[in-house]
C-alpha cells in the first residue's frame, strides 16, 4: 500500500492564514511585525529562498525589508547592519541567509543578532535553551518537521527516531525536539557505518543530508514515517530530496514529497517566529 503523504503545502497555507489573523490583531495595537533579511552574494538557491520568504511576508501582512551585499562584503559591514537592525523598533525578526561568503565568519554574525530577534533560532542562547529543554525560538526547519509529524498524528513517544544529518541548523536541533517528545533518537552522519542497519529500525526516519536519493526502500522499515528535508539540484535542473520518493512511498506509512513537504512549512514557521517576536 502507498504511504500517506504529509502535505506541507496545504499545512503551510493554514499556518499562513493563522499568521495573517495574528497580524490583523497586532495591527489593532498599532504593531506591524517586521522581518529584515540580510543576503550576501549571488547564490541562486539563497536568492530563491529569500524571494519565497518575502512573498510569504507580503501574503500575511508581515513587513519585510531586504539588505543585499556583494559576495566581497566585509565582516564589519554585516556586523554594523546587524547592530543597526537590533536597535530598530520596526524590526522584530532578523534573518541572515546562509551560506554567507567564505571570508565571513557566519558564527560571529549569527551571535551578533539579538536573541529576541533571532527568528531563525540559530543564536547560541536560543540553541542552548533548546538543549536545556526550555525552547524559546525553535529553528524553522526542525520546527517544520515537528509540526508535520504532529499534524499527521505520528506517534513519537517510545518510538525509534533516526535523523540523518547533524548540522546545527537542522539535524541536531531536530534530534533534541524528537527527544523532548520522548522518542529514542539516533543521529547518523557521514562517518556513520552501516547506516542501513540503523535506519531500518526507525519508526521515524528524517533525512537531512543533502544527498539526492540517499534513502532507498531497502533502508526503510515497513510502515515508518519518512520525512525528507534534503534539497539538491540535479544536473537537469530539477530538485531532488534525500529520499527516493517513488520507491519509498510503497513501503513507508507516511512520507513527505520534495518539493511540497518540509520546504513550504519552513517558511511558515519563520513567519510564526516573527509574529511571536512582535507579539512579545
Ligand atoms: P549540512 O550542513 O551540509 O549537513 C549535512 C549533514 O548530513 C552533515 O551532518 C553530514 O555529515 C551529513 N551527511 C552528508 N552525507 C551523508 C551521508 N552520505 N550519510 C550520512 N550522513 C551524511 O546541511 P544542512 O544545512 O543540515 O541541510 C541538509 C539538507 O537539508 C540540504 O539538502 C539542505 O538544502 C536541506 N535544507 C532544506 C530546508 C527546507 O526548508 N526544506 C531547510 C534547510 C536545509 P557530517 O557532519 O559528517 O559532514
Amino acid at each position: 500500500m502507498s504511504a500517506r503523504i504529509l502535505d506541507g503545502r496545504t499545512l503551510a497555507a493554514a499556518v499562513r492564514a493563522s499568521v495573517k489573523e495574528t497580524v490583523a490583531r497586532l495591527a489593532v495595537r498599532g504593531v506591524r511585525p517586521g522581518l529584515a533579511v540580510i543576503l550576501a552574494g549571488d547564490d541562486p538557491a539563497s536568492r530563491a529562498y529569500v524571494r519565497n520568504k518575502s512573498r510569504a511576508c507580503e501574503e500575511t501582512g508581515v513587513h519585510s525589508v531586504q539588505f543585499e551585499y556583494e559576495s566581497s562584503v566585509r565582516q564589519d559591514e554585516l556586523l554594523d547592519r546587524v547592530a543597526a537592525l537590533n536597535e530598530d523598533p520596526a524590526v522584530h525578526g532578523i534573518l541572515v541567509q546562509l551560506p554567507l561568503p567564505k571570508q565571513i565568519d557566519s558564527g560571529k554574525i549569527l551571535e551578533a543578532v539579538s536573541p529576541a530577534k533571532d527568528v531563525d533560532g540559530f543564536h547560541p542562547a536560543n540553541l542552548g535553551a533548546l538543549v536545556s529543554g526550555r525552547p524559546r525560538v525553535v529553528p524553522c526547519t526542525p520546527a517544520a518537521v515537528m509540526r508535520l509529524l504532529e499534524q499527521a498524528g505520528v506517534p513519537l513517544a517510545g518510538r525509534s527516531a533516526v535523523v540523518i544529518g547533524r548540522s546545527s541548523i537542522v539535524g541536531k536541533p531536530l534530534a533534541l525536539l524528537l527527544l523532548q517528545k520522548n522518542a529514542t533518537v539516533t543521529i547518523c552522519h557521514s562517518k556513520s557505518q552501516n547506516i542501513e542497519r540503523v535506519t531500518k529500525e526507525a519508526d521515524i526516519l528524517i533525512a537531512a543530508a543533502g544527498r539526492a536519493k540517499l534513502v532507498g526502500a531497502a533502508m526503510v522499515k515497513p510502515g515508518a514515517c519518512v520525512v525528507d528535508v534534503g534539497i539538491s539540484r540535479l544536473a537537469d535542473g530539477s530538485l531532488a530530496g534525500d529520499v527516493d520518493f517513488d520507491a519509498v512511498k510503497e513501503i513507508a506509512g507516511w512520507i513527505t514529497p520534495v518539493p511540497g513537504g518540509v520546504g513550504p512549512m519552513t517558511i511558515a514557521m519563520l513567519l510564526e517566529n516573527c509574529v511571536k517576536a512582535a507579539s512579545s
